[in-house]
């Protein structure tokens, strides 16, 4: 229904859309439509609005006050993603020094783990092969022989007194056939501790076949951290940085800091990636230095194949890796595996101890690594653990 003329509102309403007197006896509905219309057609140009925060958000301070401090989401992912060059923010109580989450709660603190052998140990007895389990074996003798291992699992007896996961726990069949390998008197054992659990350690590793020794290091890692998590009441509760806080993880776990630049704008994205190892590309190197060497190095992603997030758009770019917090061991794995299927059995040389400065994104921090060495039957590098026991120098070991 049309608005009456006498009525103020509809007269204001005309005037400003259309001083024109003599369309004055249009409707005044269809007037406002066809204003409408022209209003929604037309372009719109946004304009930045400048420092905004300054602008609008410390003229409201004095108007309100801030009861609930917003979630820091970056807390409850694995993967915290950084823009550009940011300083540290070493105030932040919820950050490390380096700019890490910290954990909301330490399961077992960095100074329960012992560097160097603790108590008397012995070079363990070696392994039978109880069927194609070479790759067990290895795997279990290199961690063994890793001090600080080896003396946490020692020192989980008092679990082992009150553990009610029977033949599912695999931290007491790793910490049974580790006191095996020192009991033994030299002759050599069978770990039927763990490998009867296979199928817990993962579902996929099939006994009485060959299987990779990395990919079972990582499940049975996995497995031990399951199990070790599996006494505290509401694991599931816990932030990631707090899982990231078992003894596994306390002595293996370190970040890396992945940079990638964009070849267009100069911009840097930087993301942290937790790891438990290095898998290292072998095939055109013949030393661990090199290996090293070359996964720290620049490199040039695919030509237009990155999408920059500061450009949006897809540009050229280069990626790189440093260390962005050390482990306290290094474990580094070789890819043995040719791309054609083969097996890479080519020497790889190492010194006894590397120094990892050159790889740290923070270069005061200093990480110099002794060596302890595994392959499928020879155990090589004992003294410099001890060395490194004395020095309370970093650590690393090797499965191939
Ligand atoms: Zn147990
Ligand atoms: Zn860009």
């Amino acid at each position: 229904m049309p608005a009456s003329i006498c009525d103020p509102v509809s007269s204001a309403l005309r005037l400003s859309l259309n001083a024109d007197e003599s369309q004055s006896t249009t409707s005044l509905d269809s007037r406002l439509y066809s204003s409408t219309k022209i209003a929604h057609l037309s372009k719109i140009e946004f304009e930045e609005s400048g420092d905004y925060q300054s602008s609008v958000f410390d003229g409201l301070k004095s108007k309100y006050n801030v009861v609930i401090r917003p979630k820091k989401s970056a807390l409850e992912t694995k993967v915290l993603k950084k823009e550009g060059n940011q300083n540290i923010l070493n105030s932040d109580n919820n950050k490390y020094e380096d700019g890490l989450p910290r954990p909301k709660r330490v399961l077992f603190p960095l100074e329960k783990v012992h560097l160097g052998w603790q108590g008397m140990w012995t070079v363990g007895a070696g392994m039978q092969n109880v069927g194609n389990t070479c790759y067990l074996n290895s795997t279990l003798q290199a961690l063994y022989h890793v001090p600080a291992f080896a003396n946490w699992l020692v020192s989980e007896g008092p679990h082992v007194e009150k553990c009610n996961q029977h033949e599912g726990c695999v931290v007491c069949g790793m910490r049974a056939t580790l006191l095996a390998t020192q009991k033994s008197g030299g002759s050599p054992i069978k770990p039927w501790q763990v490998y009867s659990k296979l199928r817990l350690i993962c579902r996929h590793l099939t006994p009485g076949r060959q299987e990779d020794a990395h990919e079972f290091l990582r499940y049975l890692v996995e497995a031990m951290e399951k199990s070790y998590l599996s006494r505290f009441i509401n694991v599931e509760k816990l932030d990631q940085y707090s899982k990231e806080t078992t003894p596994l993880n306390q002595i293996l776990g370190g970040y890396l800091r992945s940079t990638v630049r964009c070849l267009s704008c100069q911009h840097l994205s930087t993301t942290y990636q937790h790891f438990q190892d290095l898998l290292l590309d072998i095939r055109k190197h013949s030393t661990l230095d090199e290996a090293l060497d070359s996964f720290f190095s620049r490199e040039r992603l695919e030509d237009l194949g990155y999408k920059c997030e500061a450009c949006n758009k897809k540009v050229s770019a280069t990626k790189q890796f440093f260390i962005e917090r050390a482990p306290m061991i290094l474990c580094i794995a070789l890819k043995r595996f040719s791309l054609t299927g083969g097996k890479l059995s080519k020497q790889i040389q190492f010194r006894k101890k590397i120094c990892l400065n050159k790889y740290m994104h923070n270069r005061n921090n200093q990480s110099n690594l002794s060596t302890t060495y595994m392959g499928s039957s020879t155990i090589r590098g004992y003294e410099p653990i001890e060395d490194a026991a004395k020095e309370q120098s970093w650590i690393f070991f090797m499965v191939i």
